[in-house]
């Protein structure tokens, strides 16, 4: 955990899930063998194309915001102790984007689980999740989100998104599911809507 390959990093606006709408400095570590075939940052999979960064400077380049959200990737290939001990030593509120698939290292203000069938979270995940956001690309995935609505602590929330290039088809889908389930909620990546990062 002491140096991290750092992909990219930029201070946006939140697109999905709970903090949807507010302000955010992005931290994309890359590595993830996941391999969710409508992955939408392919080039972050190979860990080996991104400069292995200090931790430290990480926190220096993130000092002043008040939030950062770290992606990926799946952040958790790495170990994410330090950088977050670092992160909460200057009061950054520390929030990530995970399947839960590795070891959950780390201290966390928000765990946003997004769990992936190729590879499916471990305990410690759905027992940590502030919010379970899943997926939406085919119909059989609202299957899938009710087994893991099952397996995630009963405080997490639940969201349902649709995959970005199936959205024409699965939105329509997912609105008249929350209004027959209401136990959860839409999530859009508002973001592409607005043409921000
Ligand atoms: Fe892409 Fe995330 Fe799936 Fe990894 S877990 S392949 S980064 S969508």
């Amino acid at each position: 955990g002491e140096k991290l390959p750092l992909m990219e990093e930029f201070y946006t606006i939140q697109g999905e899930g709970f903090h949807t709408g507010t302000p955010a400095y992005f931290i994309r570590i890359g590595g993830c063998d996941v391999g969710c075939h409508w992955c939408d940052v392919k080039e972050s999979w190979n860990a080996d194309l991104h400069p292995p960064t200090n931790a430290q400077k990480i926190v220096e380049n993130a000092s002043q915001y008040n939030t950062v959200v770290i992606t990926g990737g799946e952040p958790l290939t790495w170990n994410m102790t330090l950088l977050t001990q670092k992160l909460k030593e200057r009061h950054i509120k520390t929030h990530i984007e995970t399947s839960g698939c590795y070891p959950l290292t780390g201290k966390w203000d928000w765990i946003c689980l997004s769990p992936k069938k190729n590879k499916l979270p471990l305990q410690d995940s759905y027992d940590n999740a502030n919010e379970l956001k899943v997926i939406v690309y085919n119909k059989h995935d609202f299957i899938f989100a009710e087994e893991q609505a099952t397996k995630v602590n009963k405080n997490a929330i639940l969201f349902l998104q649709p995959e970005w290039s199936k959205k024409e088809e699965m939105t329509p889908l997912i609105i008249d599911y929350v209004m027959q389930n209401p136990k959860w909620r839409i999530s859009l990546q508002t973001h592409k809507y607005l043409n921000i990062p």
